[in-house]
């Protein structure tokens, strides 16, 4: 069975998204000093490769302990989207072709190509999803998608003050599914139907949580 890795490193200082916790790792034991080495890690629930719970946008929403597990690994398929702009606006008629013969269930991966320039500024300034793909993949039955950048929906400029607007979250997440944000590598994916999978860790009633994601070619 062949894997490709499509998270990002998790390490102090990386990227975040505007405002989030910053990424500290250190060790806390030391073989040299206690016998053993454990680390201390510093993080936001929404750190590099993750995944975004309903909780995340909807108050009383699910949280990534309530969501069903089997929603989040199988059958997958990834959806190039040429020519990407910054703060670019992705319609529905850019992917559509993409999505001929759906089976319900899929894990639909949108690959910008974004990925590459994460850690720079141009990071935060990725194209964005209209709402009217959301409405599209859940009525073809899709209840997990994610995105090789920051947002599906439009990040806000550094420094500006507000609530976000974010009608793809509220969409996806409104109909209780999960977004997974910030995946790489989708490019390494050579094979069509990959098998995916991207499990988050059980925190209780929290509204995301990085995850390993990774394709299979079963
Ligand atoms: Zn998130």
């Amino acid at each position: 069975m062949q894997a490709v890795d499509l998270s990002h490193p998790v390490v102090t200082g990386m990227q975040v998204f505007p405002g989030d916790p910053g990424v500290f790792l250190r060790n806390a034991a030391s073989v040299e000093q206690d016998g053993f080495q454990v680390a201390e890690l510093h993080l936001g629930s929404h750190t590099g490769t993750h995944l975004d719970a309903p909780l995340h946008t909807v108050p009383g929403g699910a949280g990534v302990d309530r969501l069903p597990l089997e929603t989040l690994m199988g059958p997958a398929r990834i959806i190039p989207v040429a020519e990407p702009a910054e703060y670019g606006c992705i319609r529905w008629q850019d992917v559509a072709g993409g999505m001929h013969g759906l089976a319900p269930g899929t894990i639909v991966l949108f690959r910008t190509g974004w990925s590459s320039c994460f850690n720079t500024p141009r990071y935060l300034r990725h194209p964005f999803f209209e709402a009217e793909i959301a409405v599209r993949l859940l009525a073809a039955g899709v209840r997990t998608v994610g995105v090789d950048t920051l947002n599906p929906d439009p990040t806000p400029a550094p420094g500006s003050s507000g609530p976000v607007d974010l009608p793809f979250h509220d969409e996806f997440l409104g109909a209780g599914g999960a977004i997974i944000e910030n995946l790489t590598n989708l490019d390494a994916v050579t094979w069509t139907d990959p098998w995916f999978s991207a499990l988050p860790l059980r925190l209780s009633e929290v509204d995301g949580s990085p995850v390993r994601a990774a394709a299979f070619q079963l």
